[in-house]
């Protein structure tokens, strides 16, 4: 959420905080800003309401050859989108750009009115930047001051802080919000992730949180929350250019969603061996006999990532006897007076490794001393670090907000724990060669889907475009299918969609069905068939507009049909997941979308 960057070097500043803001857009797209300073102290502070195509504009009068910087580009918490409450904030000496929440921000300013500070946003962030401002007044060094105010301070936070009587110097901060820091010979580049530094740097410092740094063209010094040096770790960062660009595609939806052969290839490499039948995932940092004790597994996600654990957590249970399955809303759980039952391992999963909520859960769970294995995309990433032992999905870049990739191989890796629970615990080897032989398989039906698939589905999509409401149902693995598909299309195409298990239209949904809704059903040639068929034909009888999802070639009754032929059984969910994912995309460009940058959304949700 948001996206901060920075620059300290000999190159035009403008222009590298401009390219890192296009990239880390997706982040957060409300307001944007740049504020650049020369050796004479002279700054330049430029801001816009909306996407950073907006402050590009209003940079094309103001060019200058300034080789330090800091910028921003925004998802509100505090304060309407608009230029006023952009950052940087300029306030006194200080300028600040920042990503998070200060919790205690009204307190901190009744305290700083007091010092005749007066406020000209509404944000949280200028309050500590006249925090900072009011301690430098006192302090020997920028870095002393912004450390000072750090501890008054309650919240979560990434930030990059320049004060206008020192161009050679930008600190930087972070607790709960991401933070990296690239170098160079004579050069520094931060960023809150890492797409912003490809092509300029492979040397790449992850913060951790608590630390504090200073940043100048001889590199980072970095101290940890006592003032005592830390040795900065550098790692090597492994982004090529091609993932972070559309490479001819329109979107870089309909990218992610053509990458998933590839994506979900590199998810399996060396984690299947279909000739052997085994299965298993390096890094988890478990033992056989620690799996063979597992009766609980806690799945804990927000949105896809919650949908992809709820999906996984239906093969395990067929995987394995006797384990039982606890999905959970992070947002949800954290809050709760849960109780975790002996033997639990819990999963957490998340596309960036920062997800806020999810991140306190991880937190509250390792204090009860639950073993917690990460499913993160983002290598580095917070979570990653901070879990006992874990799995990286290898997707690479998602850029776009609705999340595609991940969800599908975040489902792949999850059942494939499910299969190393299995073989631990001696469960059935047959279902575990099918499901090693089915995940084999998986990438190329996959192509198969996008090559019969795609037109007759975009078709589809004009067809219902103009309605504002949808139902998606389903039975048993196909319940979470249609929790996603219906998260997908009111993410992106903005109509209101819901999903439902199938069996549970008749105690309340069915009341919806009407003339202006369209309903995307998704039925499964299996045990469940004829009860998934008399759902369908009960909405039919009230004058539904249905849309069938299905691998049969049984007659059915509806106003469309997709029918996905396939060899799969047990996979098939994640096929019909392909349809709808190309459904929200097309349905959301007849309707004239922003479909990479949804309204009011941001990838990488880094607040409460
Ligand atoms: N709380 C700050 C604001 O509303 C930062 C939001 C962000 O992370 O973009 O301006």
């Amino acid at each position: 959420m948001c996206g901060i960057v920075g620059y300290i070097g000999n190159k035009n500043a403008q222009n590298i905080l401009m390219a890192g803001l296009k990239r880390l857009e997706y982040r957060g797209y409300d307001s944007a800003g740049i504020m650049t300073l020369d050796e004479k102290e002279k700054s330049v502070l430029l801001r816009a309401k909306g996407k950073v195509s907006e402050l590009e504009k209003r940079i094309n009068g103001n060019k200058v050859e300034h080789t330090v910087g800091i910028g921003h580009t925004r998802w509100a918490t505090h304060g309407e989108p608009s230029k006023r409450n952009a950052h940087p904030h300029a306030i006194g000496d200080i300028y600040i750009v920042h990503n998070g929440i200060i919790e205690n921000y009204q307190d901190l300013k009744l305290i700083l009115e007091q010092r005749d500070y007066v406020f000209k946003s509404d944000t949280d962030t200028e309050i500590l930047g006249a925090l900072i401002d009011s301690l430098y007044k006192q302090s020997e060094t920028l870095l002393e001051a912004v450390s000072g105010a750090l501890q008054m301070v309650v919240g979560a936070y990434g930030i990059a802080v320049m004060s206008a009587d020192n161009p050679e110097e930008i600190v930087v901060a972070r607790q709960g919000s991401p933070l990296i820091v690239g170098v160079d010979e004579g050069e520094v580049f931060i960023a809150s992730d890492a797409s912003a530094l490809v092509g300029h740097t492979d040397k790449v410092i992850y913060m951790h949180d608590g630390e504090i740094g200073v940043c100048s063209r001889d590199g980072l010094e970095l101290y940890d929350g006592d003032s005592h040096v830390v040795r900065a770790q550098v790692e090597k960062l492994e982004l090529d250019v091609q993932s972070i660009q559309k490479n001819g595609y329109d979107h870089f939806l309909l990218k992610e969603i053509y990458e998933q052969p590839d994506s979900l290839r590199a998810t399996l490499s060396g984690r299947i061996d279909p000739k052997t039948g085994y299965a298993k995932l390096g890094g988890l940092n478990v033992s056989d006999e620690q799996l063979r004790d597992i009766e609980h597994v806690f799945i804990i996600g927000c949105g896809t990532a919650y949908y992809a654990g709820l999906l996984a957590g239906y093969y395990i249970e067929k995987l394995v006897d006797g384990v039982t399955i606890h999905n959970h809303i992070a947002s949800e759980l954290r809050y709760r007076s849960f109780h975790v039952p002996e033997s639990t391992v819990a999963l957490i999963v998340s596309q960036s490794g920062e997800t806020a909520d999810t991140l306190a859960c991880l937190t509250e769970l390792k204090r009860r001393g639950v073993t917690c294995l990460g499913v993160v995309n983002a290598v580095g990433s917070t979570i990653a670090r901070e879990v006992d032992g874990g799995v990286y999905v290898h997707v690479g870049a998602e850029i776009s907000v609705a999340s595609t990739k991940a969800f599908t191989s975040q489902v792949v890796s999850i059942t494939i724990f499910g299969l190393m629970l299995a073989q631990a615990k001696g469960a059935g080897l047959q279902l575990i060669d099918e499901y090693i032989e089915e995940l084999d398989a998986l990438p190329k039906e996959i192509t198969k889907v996008l090559e019969t698939k795609a037109g007759e589905v975009k078709k589809l999509a004009k067809k219902y475009a103009s309605y504002d409401h949808a139902v998606f149902t389903g039975r048993d693995t196909l319940y979470p299918t249609a929790l996603e598909g219906a998260l997908k299309l009111k993410e992106i195409s903005y109509i209101q969609s819901e999903g439902y298990a199938s069996g549970e239209l008749k105690h309340g949904p069915i009341a919806l069905i009407d003339d202006r809704m369209f309903e995307v059903c998704y039925i499964q040639d299996n045990w469940l068939y004829e009860k998934s068929q008399s759902n369908l034909i009960e909405i039919n009888a009230r004058g539904a507009h249905a849309i069938v999802i299905t691998d049969t070639d049984k007659r059915l009754s509806a106003e469309a049909v997709v029918r996905v032929s396939t060899r799969l059984r047990h996979l098939t969910p994640l096929l019909f997941n392909v349809v709808s994912q190309l459904f929200a995309y097309h349905v959301a460009v007849v309707r004239g979308n922003d479909v990479d940058q949804p309204r009011n959304l941001a990838k990488s949700v880094t607040v409460e």
